[in-house]
């Protein structure tokens, strides 16, 4: 069985007063809530404080992207090793909003997912078609080609290991993928993991669906039998949309 996985995107939100209140109240409102793993992605400058208001919380704390050195003259960049030595137990890889505006390739992405999890991270990798290769047909062709990141990787991290599915024309629009839509490509997801990283990964491995999840729509997306939690952008920003959400995603 595999525990759902709810992970808050907060992007560029948040100073550190305002990221303490509000894990604050997610640590109180979560804190009897059973059945599903939640995290927190504050930006860079918050992850510290957050990550101590959390020591006594199982709330996990996320990074929104990391590099793939541990050190040397690469300003303005933040090492694996970094993000652990203030608290943080995961990363999320290869956002699309980081392919968009930040030059982040399928490279990029194959070397900061194999560095996080080197240095015993965990990595959310990011996957997703734009609406152009949607409409063109293409969806599992791109899909496919952003899962080449993860090729080799062994059933050591399988836990460690999860895959964020987010059409990229759902993100931010207030469009979601259908339940439908959306297990349809999270099969596939684990179709691939089971071809090219072995049974043992497919049973294993998360697979989060992210794309204007809301309250009202995040049951019946949690019901998919392959849809194993969510990546939440805008409704993890406030704490009540976004506990609610964590339990719609506890199994029934
Ligand atoms: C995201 O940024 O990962 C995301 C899914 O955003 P939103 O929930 O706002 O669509």
């Amino acid at each position: 069985m595999r525990t759902p996985f709810v992970v808050g995107n907060w992007k560029l939100h948040k100073h550190v007063a305002d990221a303490l209140a509000l894990v604050t109240e997610l640590k109180n409102q979560l804190a009897a809530v059973k059945g599903v793993a939640v995290g927190v992605a504050p930006p860079f400058t918050a992850l510290y404080p957050v990550a101590k208001r959390l020591e006594d919380s199982p709330i996990a704390v996320a990074s929104q992207d990391c590099y793939w050195e541990e050190k040397g003259a690469f300003t303005g960049e933040v090492a694996p090793g970094m993000l652990k030595d203030v608290g943080c137990t995961w990363a999320i890889i290869g956002h699309s909003e980081r392919r968009q505006f930040f030059g982040e390739t399928d490279d990029t992405v194959a070397k900061k997912a194999r560095a996080a999890l080197a240095a015993g991270l965990g990595a959310i990798v990011c996957v997703g078609e734009t609406l152009a290769q949607r409409d063109a047909g293409t969806t599992t062709a791109v899909v496919e080609t952003h899962l080449g990141a993860l090729r080799g990787l062994g059933v050591e991290v399988a836990d460690r290991l999860v895959i964020a599915y987010e059409p990229v024309w759902a993100i931010g629009t207030g469009r979601t993928a259908t339940p439908g839509q959306a297990q349809e490509v999270h099969a596939f997801i684990r179709g691939w993991l089971g071809k090219e990283l072995g049974p043992a990964m497919a049973a294993a491995v998360r697979i989060q669906y992210g794309g204007s999840v809301k309250p009202d729509n995040a049951a019946e997306l949690m019901r998919q039998p392959d849809i194993d939690g969510a990546l939440v952008g805008g409704a993890s920003l406030q704490a009540a949309d976004f506990v609610a959400i964590c339990k719609a995603a506890r199994p029934s």
